[in-house]
């Protein structure tokens, strides 16, 4: 088999089906072959490949490539051609990886269905009246539809697990510092992550192990060393202990989410390892604490879009500052606007004190809730999200509903630890999804646990 044959099946299963699941933007169709070509002229001429040796890849449109059309599905970046590349994609380049396209999202990566996107609505191949998660909807969509194996999404609150738990594929959210931010459209600094989703743990680990590490780009890179994730998956969970939070399984949860994470459990003691119940006392202001961290660290973020430095530009200016407000009220979509005036608020003088400082306060609580369960346990585990997939357009017309959706996966993010999401069972044809969530910079034994269900 060679690169160009792999490449060649990934575009035509796209031509199949990405018609319906509408997961991709943009397509690097001929730098893409140019490129397949090129590594298999090289074949046998040489003794060491890259680590994703002409493996076809799909990239969230808010992460920048090279010459490659990035929009974050906003039409304010709608034209926007970036001129160097995310520190993620050159680590995909040096391993070779061939870049099959861009994927949609919602609009700067805030949603939880990809319905916020301000170009297309993606499917999810499960069931195409449902969502497929958000806000990487697309990348998700595109490796469950088998249209590529492997993709790149971001996780602020959620945006990879909940979307890889309803389209039935594994995703991780790193640590917070384990991979480079560098180049990835910023919507909330201190909480976006880029992570892998894939078809299974051990693709998942090859791509982490890609593009994880220190960036001299990136000042909130840590310079932890990586350790080799593919050797973590033993398979052995013997003496494990495992904490369970009762707020993950409480109120709010489906029964059938409940029962799958029981399930799994069972297979994990049957595998020698131990679980208890715990409690993460501060996980009901989660919600509350991230719209008003991650709304006013976005007001500040997306101000940069001012119709002068990128994408679009309003027509019907007069003066500069109507250029400013004209150019954002025509290129923002709705929810982008609802967490700026949000942001902006909480930031405001009279105000800061009152929402964003006591934010930062509950923020360091609901940190130290999980630094005390994992004092005594290795992983925590639980629902990735309190139901399976739901039906599109359900939630569009009451934001808090759709806030909702990330309740398990929010406080992962604040915590800054990381968690991934991997296929648990179906309920109504719909897959859930199990969460892991490891301590600081240890994705080794969240891979270790995930390995054991393969
Ligand atoms: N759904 C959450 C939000 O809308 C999380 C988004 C994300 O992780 N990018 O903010």
């Amino acid at each position: 088999i060679t690169v160009t044959d792999l490449v060649d099946e990934s575009y035509k299963r796209i031509n199949e089906v990405d018609g319906k699941v509408q997961a991709f933007l943009t397509l690097n169709e001929d730098k893409a072959r140019d490129y397949a070509k090129q590594l298999d002229d090289a074949i046998g001429n040489r003794s060491e490949y890259g680590l994703l040796f002409g493996m076809p890849i799909g990239v969230k449109d808010n992460i920048v490539t090279k010459d490659l059309r990035t929009t974050c599905s906003s039409k304010i970046l709608e034209n926007f051609d970036p001129i160097y590349h995310a520190t993620v994609a050159q680590r995909l380049n040096e391993a070779e990886a061939v870049t099959i396209g861009k994927l949609n999202m919602d609009e700067f990566a805030m949603g939880s269905s990809t319905e916020n996107s301000g170009f297309q609505l993606t499917k999810n191949p499960w069931n195409l009246e449902t969502v497929p998660g958000g806000s990487s909807g697309g990348s998700a969509a595109t490796v469950a539809a088998g249209e590529v194996p492997f993709s790149l999404g971001s996780d602020t609150g959620g945006s990879i697990r909940q979307p890889a738990a309803f389209c039935g594929v594994v995703g991780l959210k790193p640590t917070y510092g384990r991979v480079s931010r560098f180049g990835l459209v910023a919507f909330a600094s201190s909480l976006d992550q880029i992570g892998p989703i894939t078809r299974n743990v051990e693709d998942n680990a090859y791509l982490l192990q890609t593009i994880a590490g220190v960036d001299e780009n990136d000042s909130t890179s840590a310079n932890v060393e990586v350790p080799d994730f593919l050797s973590a998956l033993t398979g052995d969970v013997k003496g494990l202990k495992i904490a369970v939070p009762k707020e993950y399984l409480g109120e709010g949860v489906s029964e059938e989410s409940k029962q799958s994470v029981l399930a799994a459990l069972k297979v994990l003691e049957g595998l020698g390892a131990t679980w208890e119940e715990v409690s993460l006392p501060h996980s009901k202001y989660a919600l509350a604490t991230y719209y008003l961290l991650s709304s006013s660290e976005a007001s500040a973020n997306l101000s940069r879009f001012d119709g002068i430095r990128y994408g679009y530009r309003t027509d019907n200016a007069e003066n500069l500052i109507d250029l400013y407000k004209q150019t954002r009220s025509e290129g923002f979509g709705n929810e982008v606007k609802r967490r700026i005036m949000l942001g902006t608020f909480a930031l405001s003088s009279g105000y800061y004190d009152a929402y964003y400082k006591k934010a930062q306060k509950v923020r360091t609580l609901i940190k130290k809730d999980f630094e005390d369960v994992f004092e005594k346990y290795d992983v925590i585990i639980g629902p990735t999200t309190p139901t399976p997939a739901f039906k599109i357009g359900e939630k569009t017309d009451d934001p808090l509903t759709m806030y909702a959706n990330d309740i398990l996966t929010i406080p992962v993010n604040l915590a800054g630890v990381p968690g991934i999401s991997i296929p648990c069972g179906l309920s109504n044809g719909l897959p859930l999804g199990l969460q892991i969530i490891g301590k600081h910079f240890d994705e080794s034994t969240i891979y270790r646990v995930a390995h054991a269900f393969e």
